[in-house]
């Protein structure tokens, strides 16, 4: 029996495109095995044949538990449904609970699981095919910018201000590098000092001729 064409969740395509574009090559285990058709599982195609599970591996040099970590803190991509590695579970359903024990037969040692979507195993719904970013790396829109503006008012031509690595900014950069790194921007101002020692006292006061006391005074001790 041949299984029917299933294809896989977007937003998983999306997620293997990211780590990929870091880690060439990373192996990503998508459809289960004959072990995984027996049972309820995201690695099964769900009613309309979507796979909404992926395993990551290492073996290209991805830190498998900054990455399960990654993958749980906010702010979340909107298809994450759980994530599983080194014997815990993550899910979006008991976020409040954070990593919990997972005892299944499997102890995720050397992958991470992430199934998107919704619902029970096997049967997802909702979100899987959201494509938006997973924001695996961080985002380095700018950073080459800031590094040109650094290198310029430090007196090393990066060529134009383009956000762009080009041959002129690897230049700028290797000369600041030989002449010791560009210096920085001037930091924030510091907190106030210490107070300062006390002054002298001052010269004595006189005492009024007559003290006046008004009100009537019931009674000595504590206020009410
Ligand atoms: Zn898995």
């Amino acid at each position: 029996m041949t299984m029917a064409s299933w294809r896989l969740a977007r937003s998983l395509e999306t997620l293997t495109a990211e780590i990929r574009a870091l880690h060439p090559g990373t192996t990503v285990w998508t459809i289960g095995d004959a072990a995984h058709r027996g049972r309820p599982s995201d690695h099964n195609p769900n009613g309309q044949n979507v796979v909404c599970a992926i395993d990551v591996l290492g073996d290209k040099g991805l830190r498998l538990a900054d990455f399960a970590a990654d993958l749980v803190a906010a702010p979340r991509h909107p298809a994450l449904k759980y994530v599983i590695f080194n014997r815990r579970i993550w899910s979006v359903a008991r976020a409040s609970e954070g990593w919990r024990p997972y005892t299944g037969s499997n102890p995720h040692t050397t992958h991470v699981h992430i199934s998107v979507g919704t619902g029970p195993d096997g049967k997802s719904g909702g979100p899987y095919d959201n494509t938006s970013s997973w924001g695996i790396g961080g985002d380095m829109t700018g950073l080459v910018k800031g590094i040109q503006e650094s290198l310029k008012s430090a007196g090393f031509d990066p060529g134009p201000i383009d956000d762009r690595w080009g041959p002129r900014t690897q230049s700028a950069f290797t000369a600041a590098m030989k002449a010791g790194g560009a210096r920085g921007p001037a930091g924030p101002a510091g907190p106030a000092g210490a107070r300062g020692p006390a002054g002298p006292a001052g010269p004595p006061g006189t005492l009024p001729a007559r003290l006046t006391i008004t009100g009537e005074v019931t009674a000595t001790g504590a206020a009410p």
